[in-house]
């Protein structure tokens, strides 16, 4: 899965949700987030980013992203 970081916070532009194809974006509490169980891998999202908040999961210490992430995709 990709998850979006914390460079996200105060970022305006939504560039990323435009081009998900399965729609796995969500609105978090100051900035966005992808669902990991949604999200097909599909990297389309992550060059789109003008703020380099979106990652792979595969980068070293991305679990507590991945599950904050989760969290606020789940929340509303
Ligand atoms: Fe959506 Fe693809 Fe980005 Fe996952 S990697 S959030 S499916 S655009």
């Amino acid at each position: 899965t990709y998850v979006v970081i914390d460079n996200c916070i105060e970022c305006k532009y939504t560039d990323c949700v435009e081009v998900c194809p399965v729609d796995c974006f969500y609105e978090g509490e100051n900035m966005l987030v992808i669902h990991p169980d949604e999200c097909i891998d599909c990297g389309v999202c992550e060059p789109e980013c003008p703020a380099d908040a979106i990652r792979p999961d595969t980068e070293p210490d991305m679990e507590k992203w991945v599950e904050f992430n989760r969290k606020y995709s789940e929340m509303w």
